[in-house]
């Protein structure tokens, strides 16, 4: 019923005072009588809304961890391993005069998202070969699609993230800082949008310029040591859900109930 950080008494004051508030313009007896019986029913009815509502906020948090990053793109339920950094980003930027204003918002970005997956960062000078992380000002984009900002990663064998490119356009000047904290998710081990999620990743929520509290939980899930680069999705899925759900403040039943029959990203149709 109730659970650890989510403490069972907290439904009930707030129905109780949205009733009051609501019964003022009542008197006396009726008031009374009216309040008495909408607080029991208060009381019956909370706790099960209570567990039902966060058993579906786990729930959408997991689907968002299995959309994100444990397939292979929007359009495949493919299942992927668990792909991540393991050790310091090195940042360098290819060509920085070409939008030196840029710099910093994009190194921000990049830095915020490190620090939610406790990866390092080390500032290179421009054209430093030892870079793994390269950021690149392109107004032409790739394909063809002249408006688009790209990120992608690398792995090894063993799953581990060794190299992020991003390739940021300058001529985005409405929204270019979505771009440079959307782009740096796919670099970081997040190659997938889950769409229906509150994220900066999700196309829907398009508005999204800078890491919700959903995708910090998503970063900080990632990167913990529980999840070994490499691990199997169905696996992966499961592991992800109860760090998730140690975010979310969720009760073990409850994590029970939503995280022991994961099995990885669904087929959409
Ligand atoms: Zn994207």
């Amino acid at each position: 019923m109730g659970s650890a950080g989510r403490p069972y008494e907290s439904g009930l004051p707030r129905n109780g005072l949205q009733v009051l508030a609501a019964g003022r313009t009542l008197l006396g007896a009726t008031m009374r009588t009216i309040v008495g019986s909408v607080l029991l029913l208060a009381f019956l009815v909370a706790p099960g809304t209570t567990d039902a509502q966060s058993r579906q906020a786990l729930a959408d948090a997991a689907r968002a961890f299995d959309e994100s990053a444990l397939r292979a793109e929007d359009n495949s339920a493919k299942p992927m391993p668990v792909r991540k950094w393991m050790a310091p980003v090195r940042l360098s930027f290819a060509n920085r005069s070409a939008a030196p204003g840029l710099v910093e918002p994009s190194r921000q970005a990049i830095k915020t998202i490190a620090a939610q997956a406790s990866i390092a960062l080390v500032d290179l000078a421009d054209g430093d070969s030892s870079a793994n992380f390269v950021v690149y000002f392109d107004e032409n984009g790739l394909n063809g699609r002249s408006g688009y900002c790209f990120g992608s990663a690398r792995w090894d064998k063993a799953k581990v993230i060794t190299r992020g490119e991003l390739r940021l356009n300058p001529t985005r000047i409405r929204d270019f800082d979505r771009c440079a904290i959307h782009e740096p998710m796919h670099s970081f081990g997040f190659l997938s949008h889950p769409h229906a999620a509150e994220s900066v990743l999700s196309y829907v929520f398009k508005g999204q310029r800078e890491l919700t509290e959903l995708d910090r939980h998503l970063i900080r899930t990632l990167y913990d040591p529980q999840l070994r680069p490499g691990t199997p999705a169905p696996v992966a899925s499961q592991t992800a859900c109860r760090i998730l759900a140690k975010w979310l403040n969720t009760s073990t039943g409850d994590a029970d109930a939503v995280c022991s029959a994961r099995t990885g990203p669904i087929v959409a149709n």
